[in-house]
């Protein structure tokens, strides 16, 4: 069976592996879920995991097949398969459990070890192969009126998570009710949160580089949010005009906007970071004035990471609310499908080099 893999710790190493396909009972005790690989979109982390600037291949392999944001077809369940069956369409969650107690009770998106496991990222193979297998609690369906939606689920749990633990820190203020939130950044995240932000009833700005005319600011238009071009309007413009807000959510990927957006939140707000950093950049913050802000403010910094079968049921939930809402603009976002495996040259180079594409995925195989 074909699968798309690196070396880790080996740049641009991207290539063709070959594994044995995986069978019902590799996973014990009846609960196996065997999958064939419809879609698996490619994002930023791949980009890192292939620069070797992130990602570590499991024990016994010199490689990792790449891949976390799966969608496919179910073929063969094990008898103690309750909640899906051959013909189901499914996505996976990314992580495993670990040792730790959030691990133990279903949460390992909040695990308290240094060391986690993620499908396609760290220790564990990823999705980007022809099918796999996995436990009953790992898989969780995917309505079959969203499946023109499919890789979008695992990005949709991460925003969904974000600003689920947004809503739940602030519980701290007794009443909170946030009007106006930044997202910094339109990639796929960005757009995600301000689908779900838009869906709570916030006034939304969604900052990206480049002016419109674009995708991007059609995409936000189409969610009833306010596209800023960070080019025409700072930040701190924007706040002096827009007033500052409660929440801002930092989908940059830069760690220098996640840091400059300390300098405009709001009292009483709170700042999520999403993005994965791989890099090495250094920055001078303006820390006495900072810090002095967040203490008067009583303001909050909340990183955000992976999501639990909880977010990725609460983002299903919402992609399916944002369909009725808003019909026919998520899937815009679906711009770049790559025609099989073999054409992992070209995912890879979409995701470098074409700043239009805002989402690659592999079109693994048809339904
Ligand atoms: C994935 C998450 C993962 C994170 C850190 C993201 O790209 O979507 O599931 O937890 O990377 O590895
Ligand atoms: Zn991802």
């Amino acid at each position: 069976m074909k699968a798309i893999a690196v070396r880790p710790g080996t740049p641009n190493s991207v290539h063709l592996a070959d594994l044995p396909k995986p069978k019902l009972d590799d996973v014990p005790g009846g609960r196996g879920v065997l999958v064939r690989v419809l879609k698996v979109g490619v994002d930023a982390t791949d980009k890192e995991i292939n620069e070797a600037k992130y990602g570590n291949a499991p024990p016994g392999y010199d490689f990792l097949v790449l891949g976390h944001e799966s969608f496919g077809v179910v073929t063969e369940v094990g008898l103690n398969v309750q909640h899906v069956k051959p013909g189901d369409f499914v996505t996976a969650t990314v992580r495993r459990p670990g040792g730790s107690i959030y691990d133990q009770i279903g949460t390992s998106d909040m695990t308290s070890e240094e060391v986690y496991y993620e499908r396609g990222i760290n220790l564990l193979h990823g999705f980007l192969t022809e099918y796999y297998v996995e436990d009953a609690e790992f898989i969780v369906k995917m309505p079959v009126g969203l499946k023109h939606l499919h890789v979008l689920a695992e990005p949709m749990s991460c925003a969904a998570k974000a600003i689920q633990q947004a809503f739940e820190v602030q519980r701290r203020l007794k009443v909170w009710r946030p009007r106006v939130a930044y997202v910094l950044g339109a990639g796929q995240i960005g757009l995600l949160c301000t689908l779900v932000l838009r869906l709570r009833g916030l006034q939304v700005y969604t900052l990206a580089r480049t002016p419109a005319p674009n995708l991007k600011a059609e995409i936000v238009e189409g969610l009833g949010a306010h596209y800023i071009s960070t080019e025409q309007k700072p930040l701190r413009e924007l706040a002096a005009e827009a007033g500052k807000p409660d929440l801002i959510i930092d989908c940059t990927g830069s760690s220098a906007l996640a840091f400059g957006a300390m300098e405009v939140l709001g009292h009483n707000g709170v700042l999520v970071w999403t993005s994965i950093t791989g890099g090495r950049h250094h920055i001078e913050v303006p820390s006495d004035k900072v810090n002095l802000d967040w203490v008067l403010g009583n303001k909050l910094l909340l990183g955000s990471v992976n999501a639990n079968r909880e977010h990725f049921e609460m983002g299903i939930k919402d992609l399916a609310l944002g369909e009725v809402t808003y019909p026919g603009v998520i899937q815009r976002i679906l711009t770049n499908p790559v025609q099989g495996l073999e054409n992992y040259a070209e995912a890879i180079r979409l995701l470098v080099d074409d700043r239009s594409a805002l989402k690659v995925y592999v079109e693994v195989a048809p339904e």
